[in-house]
């Protein structure tokens, strides 16, 4: 049988960081010294090949643009390799994961987005673990031959989760994500353990690679004192299509007329609100409490139980299909890849 081979997509982040020697900063290394630190790549019984962002970044540099660039590195070896493993900063994986799972329609193989809290040459490092069980599981196969693990997950410390529902958590432990509304995917211990009720595949169909983002989208942290001024020249930016509401608790938001009033004046000019929840877990139920009455008169869209980051990178997606504000305010419940699960 021949070994199963893997792509690694190496964008950056503190996985591939060295430390300069005199100021002790860190920036980015290049990939032949990736390889070079981890000698146990070769021992793995995996075809491993690599490609690299030829300047790699820190990933709160990363953009719609690098995710579609991302997305079609992936897409134009799709039938070369039996899975994909990005290496990328763990600061905004969570959009890129989301992102990367609304690209890649119909996807079929895993991409498994890792990276470390630590770099790979530091004596602690999270990287390797991360890095080496990343690979295998971009590599696993069930008994009859398909991939275990058909969609976009992060893997990191020990845990896989499904890409489009995790969250970053924590800015210093090496657990630093969750995915408080999905079920973990695998387990790494002795074994890894896979829960295949909660695996994909998300989307049936042949690979299709979608490559327009619409990025005039926003996202609105609500807070008790918001002003209504500050809400409406938010609100008021040019040309903004979308803005995501972080919201209280169930979807609720202050019931204060003039706050109000900004909404509604951005819903007038036919920017499409979507509600999310600030709570790490759970869902919005509109409606539910008073506080949530004027978002349903007004048509803002419940994100039902999506995070953030899946529910802007939906955002950007949606209007990147061309659709207008109500076929966007239409079709925005509807789950497209595992993202999220209608009540
Ligand atoms: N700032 C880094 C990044 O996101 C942190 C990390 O890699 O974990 O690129």
């Amino acid at each position: 049988m021949s070994r199963p081979s893997v792509l690694l997509i190496y964008t950056g982040g503190t996985i591939g960081m060295m430390a300069d020697a005199r100021s002790g900063a860190l920036s980015a290394m290049d990939l032949e010294h990736l390889e070079e630190q981890v000698p146990e790549l070769a021992r793995m019984g995996i075809a491993l090949e690599t490609v690299a962002f030829e300047r790699p970044i820190d990933s709160s540099d990363m953009s719609p643009a690098d995710w579609v660039r991302i997305a079609r590195l992936i897409a134009e070896r799709y039938e070369r390799y039996d899975g994909f493993v990005v290496l990328h900063g763990s600061d905004t994986m969570a959009y890129t994961a989301s992102a990367l799972s609304f690209l890649l329609e119909g996807l079929a193989k895993p991409v498994i987005l890792t990276g470390s809290q630590l770099p790979l040459g530091t004596i602690r490092t999270d990287g390797k673990e991360n890095l080496l069980t990343a690979i295998e599981i971009a590599a696993a196969k069930q008994a009859d031959g398909r991939p275990m693990v058909p969609e976009v997950a992060i893997y990191f410390e020990y845990r896989l989760y499904r890409g489009n529902r995790t969250v970053k958590v924590h800015a210093e432990r090496f657990e630093a994500f969750r995915s408080p509304n999905w079920p973990v995917l695998a387990e790494a211990g002795v074994h890894i353990r896979y829960d295949r009720a909660a695996i994909g595949p998300v989307r049936g169909g042949p690979l299709k690679l979608h490559t327009t983002l619409d990025d005039r989208v926003g996202v609105l942290w609500l807070f008790p004192g918001i002003q209504a001024g500050w809400v409406r020249a938010t609100l008021g930016a040019p040309g903004l299509r979308g803005v995501v509401l972080a919201t209280f608790g169930s979807g609720n938001g202050p019931t204060d007329a003039a706050f109000l009033e900004a909404l509604r004046e951005a819903r007038e000019r036919r920017i499409v609100l979507v509600n999310t929840t600030q709570c790490v877990g759970g869902r919005v139920e509109q409606g539910r409490y008073q506080t949530s009455r004027a978002f349903v008169d007004m048509g803002v869209v419940s994100a039902e139980d999506m995070t953030v980051e899946a529910a802007v990178t939906k955002l950007m997606f949606l209007f990147g299909q061309g659709l207008g504000p109500e076929g966007v305010a239409a079709h925005f419940g509807e789950p497209l890849c595992g993202e999220l699960a209608p009540m």
